[in-house]
């Protein structure tokens, strides 16, 4: 079920030429010639997963990064997807990862998931487009595509048909037919994800855990923490049951030994080129992510206050992270970082507790 879509570069230059009004029309043509119509007798269209309250704040669409590294191990942010969308609509799971490294491709770097649903079955095409209208709905602020942005979505195979995030004016577009059912994606939907949305980086994880507006504050807490010690624990306890916004600022230096250091903040860091990055080479190695973060009682998914891309805030280091804390303990933080004595600097945290 490699999709092996050769879509073209990203669009730019004369395209951006188009009058906005084209593009929206062929990208709602587009959307409509794979929306397949609901047969007489069919299921209703079906509740799409539940929608996190978010902010402002967005991704842009992904752009085209295609699959040509092999590292076939599912990644987190596909996972998650794969599970939220099994749970709500059902179906069967067709794999994330596959081992054909010599064709470029999203599945052998554990960054595409196959959904077995039918073009041919009535119920399947309304899961599948209870899925794609939520995907493409724009959202109360104006952004189109939101959800799909949210949850780094870089392009979508179903009944012979692509939509790529990095070519959203062309809609919908047709496939030469390939000569099976399988191969033409009549059989399963392809997800392919960008980087960001495959770790698991993007906002629509990253949102803090309420489901309607923020009550009201019911204290505060601020600390600084030294980025030259191990775990701290801090005479604050977080309580079960209760909700809390963490803020966490600042960059600080790592690997000073012998150089001038490189700068880290509470979820990105500088890589050997000092390049800014919410991963790392630990994390590629590892196949983790939390490499560098601050964590605060074990948790690290950090949303920049203000987006930069990819996960990173470089306007002022500041991040969010909602915390619903199952069991009352302790405020405690750290660095993920096997050597901490030659970091320098600090960062500043403040934890707000609400109570549903
Ligand atoms: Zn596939």
């Amino acid at each position: 079920m490699s999709a092996s879509p050769s879509p073209r570069a990203p669009a730019h230059g004369h395209r951006l030429h188009k009058t906005r009004a084209i593009v929206l029309i062929s990208a709602v043509l587009g959307l409509l010639s794979v929306i397949l119509p609901t047969q007489a007798g069919a299921a209703a269209l079906p509740p799409p997963p539940p929608t996190p309250v978010f902010g402002r704040t967005i991704e842009p669409l992904a752009a085209y990064v295609p699959g040509t590294t092999c590292d076939p191990t599912p990644k987190p942010g596909v996972v998650a997807f794969k599970d939220m969308i099994l749970k709500r609509y059902g179906g069967v799971d067709w794999g994330i990862s596959n081992n054909n490294c010599g064709v470029v491709q999203e599945h052998k770097e554990g960054r595409a998931w196959d959904w077995h649903m039918s073009v041919y079955s009535p119920s399947d095409v309304a899961k599948v487009n209870s899925l794609l209208n939520w995907l493409f709905a724009t959202d109360q602020y104006g952004n189109q595509y939101a959800m799909a942005r949210r949850l780094g979505i870089m392009y979508i195979g179903w009944n012979q048909r692509l939509w790529g995030s990095y070519r959203p004016q062309d809609g919908w577009r047709l496939m030469s037919d390939r000569g099976s059912d399988t191969q033409n994606h009549k059989d399963h939907v392809h997800f392919s994800f960008s980087w960001d949305g495959a770790r698991k980086k993007t906002s629509f994880w990253h949102a803090p855990a309420y489901s309607g507006p923020l009550p009201a504050v019911l204290s505060v807490y601020k600390t600084t923490y030294n980025t030259q010690k191990g775990t701290v624990e801090y005479p604050y306890t977080l309580v079960a049951g209760r909700r809390y916004l963490v803020f966490a600022k600042h960059a600080y230096l790592y690997a000073t030994q012998g150089a001038a250091g490189f700068a880290a903040d509470p979820e990105c860091s500088q890589s050997l080129t000092k390049v800014w990055s919410s991963l790392n080479l630990v994390d590629w190695l590892t196949h983790s992510d939390t490499y560098l973060d601050l964590k605060v009682n074990g948790q690290s998914t950090w949303m920049p206050t203000i987006s930069t891309g990819g996960g990173c805030n470089l306007k002022d280091h500041t991040y969010a992270m909602g915390i619903a804390p199952t069991k009352t303990q302790k405020l405690n933080l750290r660095t993920v970082d096997v050597i901490r004595k030659d970091n320098r600097g600090s960062m500043a945290v403040e934890v707000r507790e609400y109570q549903r």
